[in-house]
């Protein structure tokens, strides 16, 4: 394959662009190489400056959940740019999305819309905190939230984890409020709820985790979460900015039967235009302002070009639940048949699944939270990944990334992805 247009078109950008890139995984850092630029896509396929064509398994990281450009999608978005994009002012199209979304999720009554998925997560802490009245929040390593202050955190030294900032400009202020869990360690959590008593207003855990991989929880350990929160009078905070309308109409929290008290939104809430939502039951949303005091805003919030995308895209999963059957027989095919490959190499590897969503790392321990996910070979998985690339299959391009198939990836291009696959692994 060529990439010399692309490899140009990055030169360029890098001249006016910090790194090329406006989201950093976009530079390939990771795996090294040239990142490839777009000209299109269009179901299951990108397309690129230089001719090349690929099978898409990121799915713009989830929002296209029904391949690029749906003819539905698209014509709603184009009938809607006509009548004006954004006004500022309210229409019933946010009434509209709000009805749908939330008679497709358990347990939440109200929700409100915002731009992006760190909006989100960002409002929802702030919300949680304003509701207890406290300050602190627990989050697990490895779990991504979006790039406000209070995630941006590692652990810390000392038995029990104070969080210290990942990068700067986080102040310790900051840092001190958040508080650092290893994923599917309960006993770690119930340490840092002892250690901090009537402080902690909230965990926020990704129910299955996309941003190391991906994790499952362990049997319990959600469950475990939510007796904690209950038992300390904590809100548990599901950020379903990638399970959410991915796994099941319902999320994680239908996937998997443990219920949240506020749950966030992205990605596929949006149809692929910029849309993030949190939502809870009333009495908890009844803080926000304009009727409560924990204040949060936003001037394209609820616009209705977004909303119209992200509408529309809802209304079509509603319209078919099988497609969440599809995904997950897809999934679960590239899963089945990836193993003799890995087997027959001899190989270490952990395939991690649920539904549409799977990674691969190449480690002989299983992976069950940062520290495991980081033993993962990255020469192997660099090899591997433009391996992929040169036979027309895009990847995430970080081992610590999860794939997103999408429904308009067809047999033959799983059969496609799996030549592909026995001759890279042959190779590595
Ligand atoms: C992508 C993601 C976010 C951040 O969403 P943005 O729209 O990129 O701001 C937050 N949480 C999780 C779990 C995500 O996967």
């Amino acid at each position: 394959m060529q990439y010399q247009r692309s490899s140009t078109l990055f030169k360029q950008a890098k001249k006016v662009i910090p790194g090329g890139v406006n989201s950093p995984v976009r530079a390939f850092n990771a795996v090294g190489g040239t990142p490839i630029f777009l000209t299109h896509a269009k179901g299951a396929y990108l397309y690129d400056e230089d001719q090349n064509r690929y099978i898409d398994f990121i799915a713009s990281w989830g929002p296209m959940i029904l391949g690029h450009a749906h003819p539905k999608v698209v014509a709603a978005i184009q009938a809607r740019a006509e009548k004006g994009t954004s006004y500022g002012i309210p229409t019933a199209l946010e009434t509209e999305i709000a009805e749908r979304a939330l008679s497709m999720v358990p347990y939440m009554d109200q929700i409100r819309f915002v731009n992006s998925g760190t909006e989100a997560c960002m409002s929802a802490v702030r919300l949680a905190r304003g509701f207890t009245g406290r300050d602190k929040i627990i989050k697990f390593a490895g779990c991504y939230h979006g790039h406000a202050d209070a995630f941006l955190i590692q652990a810390g030294s000392g038995a029990i984890t104070f969080g210290s900032p990942n990068s700067p400009g986080v102040t310790a202020g900051t840092a001190k409020d958040t508080l650092l869990a290893a994923y599917n360690n309960l006993e770690h959590v119930n340490e840092i709820f002892r250690a901090n008593p009537e402080q902690i207003a909230a965990i926020i855990v990704e129910p299955v985790a996309g941003n190391m991989g991906c994790i499952l929880p362990q049997v319990g350990f959600l469950e475990g979460l939510r007796s904690l929160c209950d038992a300390h009078g904590a809100i548990l905070i599901f950020d379903e900015v990638m399970t959410g309308f991915r796994l099941a109409q319902g999320g994680a929290q239908e996937c998997l039967g443990v219920r949240a008290d506020l749950v966030t939104y992205g990605k596929v809430i949006g149809g692929g235009l910029p849309v993030g939502a949190f939502a809870a039951r009333k009495e908890i949303m009844d803080f926000l302002a304009p009727l409560g005091p924990v204040y949060q805003a936003g001037t394209l919030s609820g616009n209705p070009l977004a909303m119209t995308a992200g509408l529309t895209m809802l209304n079509l999963l509603h319209a078919h639940p099988e497609t969440y059957t599809s995904l997950a027989d897809k999934t679960a095919l590239l899963h089945r048949e990836m193993i003799p490959l890995l087997e027959e190499k001899g190989l270490p590897y952990q395939i991690n699944r649920l539904g549409s969503m799977m990674s691969l790392h190449f480690t002989d321990t299983p992976v069950v939270d940062f520290e495991t996910a980081a033993k993962g070979n990255n020469d192997y998985f660099k090899k591997y990944f433009h391996g992929m690339l040169k036979f027309g299959v895009y990847l995430p391009p970080s081992a610590f990334e999860s794939y997103f198939l999408n429904d308009a990836i067809s047999q033959k291009d799983l059969e496609h992805t799996l030549e592909a696959f026995s001759e890279t692994i042959k190779a590595l």
